[in-house]
């Protein structure tokens, strides 16, 4: 049953299409009438001007009191706001879904029936980066060599990026996958752990990431596992999306397979995500900020209002969470009131508007 208090909420646009996604959610959030208080504190590029930095202490202390975090997109001015959120407060879980939902325009022949998830393990991997100069790696590690036995020093002159794999992360992130296709499978879904690796080429990292997964599943119990590089998954997510329904992936990775599903089911801006930490959560679009069309009042809502649904969820109301999910639904099935990349003329405002417009009649 969901709870009627008071809940806060605090808003980050971040920058771009953020701004004007995040006001439209935000309106739709409010002309609901839902329970709540939205607080949207200095953050981006005016806390930059009026704070000296793009994510004062105060929006922070607002964000980590909050009920539910909403966030927009980062570009280059609001990347310390994301980084935060994600990386400083260990939002390690990311859960993404891909769901098609009939008048969103996917490229698929048929794509109804898209429904999965992709888990991206979100604190380790490639990111955030570690980087540094060749030379200065070689002095340190100069025996380190590849597979071939060709070793740092013989590159000379360059970059290298450290991957990040550890035990710790790798389960933490395998048990949440099982979490979610056990709660999935009591709703009819198949119970199924699709991870996904490039442990052919690197054995030891990505290596330690399946092996870990394909433990953690099997202790869990009552689910399926299976495992597929990297280049083979992507090719299955166009072909066999409905094949699908926990991806578990590495964090790179799974940047890029959810782009590549969004897609599938329709577009980057119908896809929502959640990143979950211990005791921390928030919530935000897999899309970025657009900049070749922020500013024109044409990005799709769905993406971060599909979000504000997840975050309703996180914070106990279920069933508005659900009848937000369902209005979204029906907007798409009337698609009468459709942004430009869904082939419509709607832009931000009137299409959150057509959303709010369903909710109520729901
Ligand atoms: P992007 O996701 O911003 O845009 C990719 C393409 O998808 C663009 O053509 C854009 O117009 C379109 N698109 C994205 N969201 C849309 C929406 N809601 N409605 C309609 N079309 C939409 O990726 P990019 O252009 O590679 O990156 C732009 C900036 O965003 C960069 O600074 C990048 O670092 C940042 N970024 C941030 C996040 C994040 O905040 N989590 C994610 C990805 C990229």
């Amino acid at each position: 049953m969901s709870s009627r208090a008071i809940k806060t909420v605090v808003a980050l646009p971040g920058e771009g299409i953020g701004v004007e996604v995040v006001n439209a959610t935000c309106e739709v959030l409010t002309g609901a009438g839902l329970p709540l208080t939205i607080l949207t504190p200095p953050q981006g590029a005016a806390a930059l001007k009026s704070h000296g930095t793009a994510l004062p202490d105060e929006t922070k202390q607002a964000a980590r009191a909050a009920d539910g975090v909403l966030f927009g997109a980062a570009g280059p001015s609001s990347s310390p706001v994301v980084a935060w959120l994600r990386w400083e407060m260990s939002a390690w879980g990311g859960v993404r879904p891909i769901t098609f939902y009939p008048g969103m325009r996917s490229p698929l022949a048929d794509p109804t029936g898209i429904d999965y998830v992709i888990i991206r393990e979100n604190s380790e991997g490639m990111y955030p980066g570690r980087e540094g100069e060749l030379t200065d790696l070689a002095r340190v590690i100069p025996d380190l060599s590849d597979r071939t036995g060709r070793t740092l020093k013989e590159y000379g002159e360059g970059r290298f990026a450290v991957k990040v794999v550890t035990p710790t992360g790798a389960e933490r992130i395998a048990r949440l996958a099982c979490r979610l296709a056990l709660a999935r499978k009591s709703q009819g879904k198949p119970g199924k752990v699709t991870c996904v690796t490039k442990s052919n080429v690197l054995p030891r990292a990505d290596g330690l990431f399946q092996q870990t997964a394909e433990r953690v599943v099997g202790e869990t119990g009552g689910l399926q596992f299976e495992h597929f590089y990297v280049d083979d998954a992507a090719r299955r997510l166009v072909r066999f999306p409905k094949s699908m329904d926990v991806v578990l992936c590495m964090n790179q990775y799974a940047d890029i397979l959810s782009d590549l599903g969004a897609e599938t089911a329709g577009g980057l801006g119908l896809a929502p995500s959640g990143c979950f930490g211990d005791g921390w959560a928030y919530f935000e679009s897999v899309h970025g900020s657009a900049p070749d069309i922020a500013g024109r009042g044409i990005a799709n809502p769905t993406a971060t209002i599909r979000s504000a649904a997840m975050m309703l969820d996180h914070m106990g109301l279920g069933a508005e969470a659900r009848q937000l999910e369902k209005a979204v639904a029906r907007v798409y099935r009337d698609g009468k009131t459709l942004t430009p990349d869904q082939g419509g003329t709607a832009g931000t405002r009137d299409m959150a508007k057509a959303v709010l417009s369903a909710y109520r009649s729901e």
